[in-house]
């Protein structure tokens, strides 16, 4: 049975009388259990949700719930929620529990929304098909011999196989927008730091956000809504006020008003691009034009640049990140250790997984004093071109248009032979991240074999009202 899509129809489904939340809960946990083969959820919390939404409907019938209530949501398996598991999808943090609940999920709960379970993703959110989690690869419910992308491939699954209204996730180099575009769902990787990463498990300090994957933008502008702004945990956190995104994507007139959109040329016209996506990619040009857009053709010169520069830093930061992860205080210890120094090494050898501890070396050897201005401050002195480049390019065009990836979702084991191959797959993604742009990722119809696609739309930094805005405007258009 398929539940309601989108938190507004939950709403007006408990208002009508038609469900209550707790049978709301009920049908979301039916539809985890039925669709358990695609290995979304790590960990279900059905009495709990269900005590909640007994809770929450009793508030909603006094008239004193929050605004997310209704709401109820599923969380990627690297967010702190007190009390409650986290493994960030790795054996190395094997029975740890969080003290603490995470900023961005925190507001969330203050406002009634209910949490469901944490969901599967590549180990610590390193991967874009979820096949690096130490709990076994998600499926895509549009089919399971598929990838779901990744990193956050069970929070993208959760939303598309109705077993929650939205989920969590996070982005570091896609891995919001990737899985949405594959299991066509919307994802949102707002501006760096728009969002404190305060209980966050930290991949790549520089580049991690949290973002929504929701089934409608109005979803996705309340979500952000509700989680973004400072809360005196987070250093980097922006300080600057946060709009009512919910209220400003009311106003459809001003939405549609003419634009002046860049499309980026190697997103319709490089040969990698899967025909059905360079398809659709020109559909939605089309579309725009005929509203009344403006759609011209940019060139982005540093595109051959954008991967090596994410993957150098994203694997430096990660090595020093994870650095804390020893079987000391918590988490994984091996048992075959004879004093202290094995202890460290056997218990990170068998608690990563191989990619991980791919990139734990590549990082820490970019990081080693010979080789650090070849390629670390080599990296970050690129990543200023970048950005300095996005932003020149957004001066200049309003949106940007690209596809989310270069191919729809494809085969488990497909690419796991083929490390380059894989990091291809995240070239249009990266570029927000190595910028700190917003970004978002709208499902544009399906490809020859029913498989989803998503186009990206990329704008400037904390211009997150206008980007929703666009977007909605943009789904009304019919392009799905
Ligand atoms: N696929 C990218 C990576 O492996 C992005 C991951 C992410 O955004 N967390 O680094």
């Amino acid at each position: 049975m398929h539940a309601p899509t989108s938190f507004s129809q939950v709403k007006q489904a408990i208002a009508s009388g038609s469900t209550t939340l707790p049978e709301q809960v009920r049908t979301y946990l039916r539809n985890i259990e039925d669709q358990a083969q695609l290995n979304v959820f790590l960990e279900v919390y059905a009495d709990e949700a269900i005590a909640e939404a007994e809770r929450i409907q009793e508030k909603m019938n006094q008239g004193t719930a929050g605004r997310l209530a209704g709401m109820v949501l599923g969380i990627k398996d690297v967010l702190c929620h007190k009390d409650h598991g986290l493994q960030a999808g790795s054996k190395i943090l094997h029975g740890f529990k969080s003290q603490f609940t995470a900023s961005a999920v925190q507001r969330l709960l203050n406002e009634d929304a209910i949490i469901i379970g944490r969901q599967n993703c590549d180990e610590f959110a390193m991967g874009s098909s979820n096949e690096n989690s130490a709990f076994g690869p998600v499926r895509n419910a549009a089919d399971p011999s598929r990838v779901p992308g990744g990193s956050s491939g069970g929070s993208a699954v959760a939303v598309q196989a109705g077993m929650c209204t939205a989920s969590l996730g996070t982005d570091t180099g896609g891995s919001v927008r990737q899985p949405a575009a594959f299991c066509g769902v919307i994802g949102l990787k707002p501006t760096y730091a728009r969002i404190s990463r305060y209980g966050l498990a930290a991949y790549a300090s520089s580049f991690d956000c949290i973002g929504p994957i929701t089934n409608t933008v109005e979803d996705a502008a309340l979500l952000l809504e509700i989680m973004a702004g400072d809360d005196g945990q987070d250093s980097t956190v922006s300080r600057k006020p946060v709009p009512e995104y919910s209220k400003f994507i009311q106003d459809k007139a001003k939405a549609a008003e003419p634009k002046k959109i860049g499309y980026l040329r190697q997103g319709l016209e490089s040969e990698s691009i899967a025909p059905a996506i360079r398809a659709a990619m020109q559909r939605s040009i089309d579309l725009l034009k005929e509203a009344g857009h403006s759609v011209e053709p940019v060139d982005f010169p540093f595109i051959d640049y954008i991967l090596p520069t994410y993957y150098i830093l994203t694997m430096a930061e990660a090595s020093s990140n994870l650095s804390r992860y020893d079987g000391v205080r918590y988490g994984y210890r091996s048992p075959h250790t004879t004093d202290l120094l094995s202890m460290y090494k056997k218990s990170r050898s068998e608690g990563f997984g191989k990619e991980v501890q791919k990139r734990i070396m590549l990082g820490t050897f970019v990081l080693s004093a010979n080789y650090y201005d070849a390629y670390f401050t080599k990296a970050q002195r690129v990543r200023r071109l970048i950005q300095q480049q996005t932003e020149q390019m957004l001066n200049k065009f309003e949106f940007i248009l690209m596809p989310a990836a270069p191919t729809t979702a494809f085969k488990i084991g497909e690419k796991t032979t083929d490390p380059i191959a894989m990091f291809l797959g995240d070239v249009f993604t990266v570029q927000a991240n190595v910028a700190g742009v917003p970004s978002i990722a709208l499902p544009t119809g399906k490809d020859e074999s029913g498989l989803p696609i998503g186009l990206q739309v990329m704008s400037k930094n904390f211009s997150e009202a206008e980007l929703l805005a666009f977007a909605q405007h943009f789904m009304s258009l019919g392009s799905n």
